[in-house]
């Protein structure tokens, strides 16, 4: 998954040139800058590689989760379908909004399922916050069909998942606004560094607007702009756009390369029969960033878990135990921690979150591991890794 491995020239010249010929602002300054637009420029890259009409790029992930909600017209009081397994930043970012998370169950797609989704909708139901884990997609027609009967929108939060499709449409682009992350982990980094990409204008003028206080970006005297709507600033620096632009012209070399490594591994452990794997619902549109796989029970996946450890298996994950992937280990969530107190205590009827119960997400994340995927890896790497995982599994 991480993009840094494949820093080169390439990203150095492309923030070189800010330095010596640009200026830091995404806008205005024109005086200044020489005609360099390092965040104009990718998004404009962004919109030709995901075919979609609009992108926006923010400083974060999590900016840009906030932003879209925003800009969806998710706000005080709404219901958000969310699931148990994310990184914590797409439930948070509800919180944030003043909306209301309300968690449902994943399936063997690691993503929300459609019956969990339809088991979760209430009249207060906004919208559903669709996280397409570990680099692969929920099962998009069937959740499709659901929101568009229960007219709800659709949020995906592809921020593992850049570079992926569902029949050919980018992971981000199918619902009403996706959001992507560049932060320093992610398949393409920026640094650190979002963005909110959707065919919806209004979306997309809401976006610009909201994470800029406002700012109505019409003209080039920014004083003098006008401010339809309040918002804050989630604006990125041309710097981490311009390393961001290096790397997004990377991206189909970057997926090539993960696809090949996964593709390495997984014919290898496929004849173990112990093993099953996630289920894709396309699988031509995995993005490949992570092999994730079941065993048949908790017990014998603490102890593989273990052993690919001991083997020297690196950049494996058991989600299930891990800090900041899975609710039963979202204390602070569960118990509504917080310097100040949040718009949703004063919701009296709100989820007590110290009580959900996700039996079948559990069922299946207790039984979960997930392998990160490396661009760098030799040949003879990828060799010695399968014999390692071999071992490991007592072979
Ligand atoms: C990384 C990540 C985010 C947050 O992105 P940042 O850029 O780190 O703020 C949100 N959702 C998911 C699923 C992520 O993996």
């Amino acid at each position: 998954m991480p993009g840094f491995e494949l820093f080169g020239p390439e990203e150095k010249q492309e923030v070189a040139d800010v330095m010596e010929n640009g200026f830091t602002f995404r806008y205005n300054f024109d005086h200044m800058r020489n005609d360099r637009w390092k965040t104009r420029d990718m998004e404009a890259l962004l919109c030709e590689k995901m075919n979609a009409k609009h992108a926006h790029l923010v400083s974060s992930g999590t900016a840009a989760l906030q932003t879209a909600m925003a800009a969806a017209g998710i706000g005080a009081g709404d219901e958000v379908i969310v699931p148990p397994f994310t990184f914590v930043a797409s439930v948070e970012a509800v919180f944030m909004a003043g909306a209301v998370p309300v968690f449902a169950e994943i399936d063997e797609t690691l993503c929300l399922s459609p019956e969990g989704i339809e088991a979760a909708i209430t009249p207060k139901t906004k919208a559903i916050n669709l996280v397409h884990m570990c680099g692969s997609m929920a099962k998009m027609d069937e959740i499709k069909a659901i929101c568009e009967k229960h007219n709800l929108v659709i949020l995906e939060d592809a921020c593992q998942a850049i570079g992926g499709s569902y029949k050919g449409q980018a992971l981000g682009t199918i619902g009403h606004v996706g959001c992507y992350s560049f932060d320093s982990v992610k398949t393409i980094t920026c640094g650190e560094g979002g963005a909110v990409i959707t065919n919806d204008e209004t979306i997309y003028n809401h976006a610009h607007m909201y994470s800029d206080h406002g700012h109505d970006h019409i003209g080039n005297d920014r004083g003098a702009e006008d401010h339809p709507i309040m918002g804050l600033n989630f604006r990125i620096s041309e710097m981490n756009a311009a390393m961001g632009l290096a790397q997004l012209r990377k991206l189909d070399k970057i997926i090539d390369i993960q696809r090949k490594n996964k593709t390495a591994i997984k014919n290898a452990m496929a004849d173990i029969d112990e093993v099953s794997f996630r289920e894709i619902p396309d699988p031509e549109g995995d993005s490949a960033g992570f092999l994730t796989f079941m065993m048949p029970t908790e017990e014998r996946t603490v102890e593989i878990n273990k052993k690919l450890a001991e083997n020297g298996v690196d950049g494996c994950f058991y989600w299930y135990v891990n800090n900041w992937h899975y609710l039963s280990n979202w204390k602070h969530i569960q118990e509504l921690k917080s310097p100040a107190d949040l718009p949703i205590t004063l919701i009296k009827d709100r989820p007590d979150y110290t009580k959900v119960s996700v039996p079948k997400s559990d069922a299946i994340m207790s039984r979960t591991i997930s392998m990160l995927i490396k661009l760098s890896w030799t040949e003879e790497q990828i060799a010695e890794r399968i014999a390692n995982i071999k071992k490991a599994f007592g072979q």
